[in-house]
């Protein structure tokens, strides 16, 4: 079975200003890599927008209303935060990026797909149920997760992040339900200052490795060989959600821990294979960070081709 990517020309219309490393350049990059031979495989979907119900699995209406009724005028821009932005174009990218992991969801839990990468922008990991940040303004992943649930029945949905930040957002979601889990990797201290090891969320269901500065892949592939994937062995999920950002990579200019583009392909390899063992090999992927250009394709592609196995 095949690999879907999940895209739209809707996420170049979210406009965060000169000078923002979360621009429109990293999706044409990541675009232009998976336009290449290797990539002739993939299937290939426009992303659909959210529907509010599906939004509001995770976020109150109020929430949901207050971010898409920000709609500034063309060329200009409101700060939502220090580092978050919202354009004209903003809002429907947002419904766009969460709709990207709810298609993915659809299509592999309906079975017409093996893998599912939504490359979207904005990314979703920084947003909790109630605040926006961190240049997220919908959490993607944990509405796919949501969705999966109130959608199909699934009862057990594991999200894993190995962008090179915690996912925060995604953990407030995960925290109290059981039926979640989340597994991340990040570097520490470095935003949002949260992750430490010490959150476990409800009987192990967050497992947080945090990573000191040069880490390098030996500590990368250790923190999830020894820490997260044997506790999410244990939690046998029925379907993976992966939060791919891909700012962990040595030329990135948001954080130093040293990554190769190799360890992109390696982790991917290693969730596939749980995946196989527990979920019928179903894995939807949604792309998060990755803030240098040649690295953000360069890693993009080795996971998107360990997701196509080839
Ligand atoms: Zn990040």
């Amino acid at each position: 079975m095949s690999t879907l990517l999940i895209s739209h020309p809707a996420f170049l219309a979210h406009d965060t200003g000169p000078h923002h490393p979360e621009r429109p350049e990293r999706l044409r990059a990541v675009m232009a890599a998976l336009d290449d031979a290797a990539f002739a495989g993939l299937e290939r979907m426009a992303a659909p927008t959210a529907t509010l119900e599906q939004l509001m699995r995770v976020h109150p209406r109020n929430y949901v209303e207050t971010i898409l009724g920000i709609r500034p005028p063309d060329g200009e821009r409101v700060m939502i935060d220090g580092d978050t932005v919202m354009s004209a174009g903003s809002a429907e990218a947002a419904l766009r990026a969460a709709g990207a992991v709810v298609a993915g969801v659809d299509a592999v839990l309906e079975g017409r797909v093996a893998s599912a990468f939504a490359a979207v922008r904005p990314p979703g990991h920084h947003a909790t149920p109630d605040i926006p940040g961190g240049f997220c303004l919908f959490n993607n992943v944990a509405i796919g997760a949501r969705h999966a649930q109130a959608r199909y029945g699934v009862e057990r949905v594991a999200i894993l992040d190995f962008d090179v930040h915690h996912g925060q957002g995604t953990q407030a979601v995960v925290d109290p339900d059981a039926t979640l889990f989340y597994g991340s990797t990040h570097q520490f201290p470095l935003y949002p200052g949260t992750g430490s090891a010490r959150e476990h969320g409800i009987d192990g269901n967050v497992v947080n490795v945090p990573l000191g500065p040069d880490s390098g892949s030996a500590q990368f592939r250790a923190a999830w060989s020894e820490r997260i994937l044997p506790q999410l062995d244990r939690f046998a999920p029925d379907l993976l959600i992966v939060s791919a950002g891909f700012d962990g990579h040595k030329r990135d200019p948001l954080a130093q821990l040293e990554l190769e583009t190799e360890d992109f392909r390696w982790i991917t390899d290693e969730l596939l294979s749980l995946a196989a063992r527990h979920a019928r090999g179903r894995v939807v992927s949604a792309l998060e960070g990755g803030y240098d250009l040649e690295a953000l394709a360069e890693a993009t592609a080795a996971h998107v081709g360990s997701l196509m196995r080839v």
